[in-house]
């Protein structure tokens, strides 16, 4: 069975048609971008998949469960993390202090009871994401690739079984808006290495790009959204022979 499975999800804003009858599969573990040119529909997508907006209509089955209806906070709870094309993080704390907030699943009350537990819990996402040299660093003062790769360790450390104090284990799987949009070359390479990475610990993996360049080498499968509908759909290579891929969207 797919773990992910999606079914003619429709989200319209007035007239414009955001997401117009979106039909696709993901199987546990892959790593699947989901391309297209901007306002193609992706963040709404995304939105429509984690909870911050109600689909029109379709249907969302994650693990064989619904998701449609669900809270985000309830989605997370089933393994459902995401990460939005704007980075999320809190600009006046430390590095560290923004994971253990997740990590203590925001129970806290005041800084000073962010205590020794959530500081271990956070070196293992500080490591997995090459941030340890900046722990003590204001968010404020960080490149924008830190900041993206802290919020990606955030989306890691915010699953059910990564925070203190609970221990269900769940299937993750992991929405990444944009993870690489506005990154040097340099930092795009290591983000979109890291994400790769993520997928290969078994975590399944759909992140939005609107450049085939961070789907090569990474992606296992590409989707590609126009318009609100899927157009095409493969293996990286393959997507990029296609005409109306070439045509409208790499503009070849
Ligand atoms: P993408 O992420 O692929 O760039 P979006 O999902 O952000 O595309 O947008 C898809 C379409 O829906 C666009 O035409 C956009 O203007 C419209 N749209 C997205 N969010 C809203 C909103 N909250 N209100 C009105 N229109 C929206
Ligand atoms: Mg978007």
């Amino acid at each position: 069975m797919m773990a992910l499975q999606v079914r003619d999800l429709k989200r319209h804003f007035g007239g414009v048609r955001a997401l117009d009858g979106v039909s696709f599969e993901l199987a546990a573990g892959h790593c699947v971008a989901l391309i297209g040119p901007n306002g193609a529909g992706k963040s709404t997508c995304f939105a429509c998949l984690a909870g911050q907006l109600q689909a029109q209509s379709g249907q969302v089955l994650w693990a064989g469960q619904p998701l449609l209806g669900l809270s985000p906070a309830q989605r997370l709870q089933r393994g459902v993390a995401r990460t939005f094309q704007v980075a999320q993080t809190f600009e006046a704390l430390t590095v560290l202090q923004n994971l253990q907030l997740v990590l203590s699943a925001g129970k806290l009350s005041w800084w000073d009871r962010l205590d020794q537990r959530s500081a271990q819990a956070a070196e293992a996402f500080l490591e997995a994401m090459d941030l340890q040299p900046m722990r003590h660093a204001v968010v404020a003062d960080l490149s924008y690739g830190a900041k993206k790769r802290l919020e990606l360790a955030m989306a890691l450390a915010g699953w059910p079984d990564a925070r203190i104090g609970t221990s269900a284990e769940v299937p993750r799987l992991l929405l990444l808006d944009e993870p690489a949009a506005g990154l040097a070359p340099a930092e795009r390479q290591t983000m979109m290495a890291l994400v790769r990475r993520v997928a290969d610990s078994g975590v399944t993996v759909l992140y939005t790009e609107h450049n085939m360049d961070a789907v090569f080498g990474v992606a296992d499968r590409v989707l590609v959204l126009m318009q609100g509908r899927l157009v095409a759909d493969g293996r990286p290579e393959q997507v990029a022979q296609d005409p109306r891929v070439r045509q409208d969207y790499l503009g070849q």
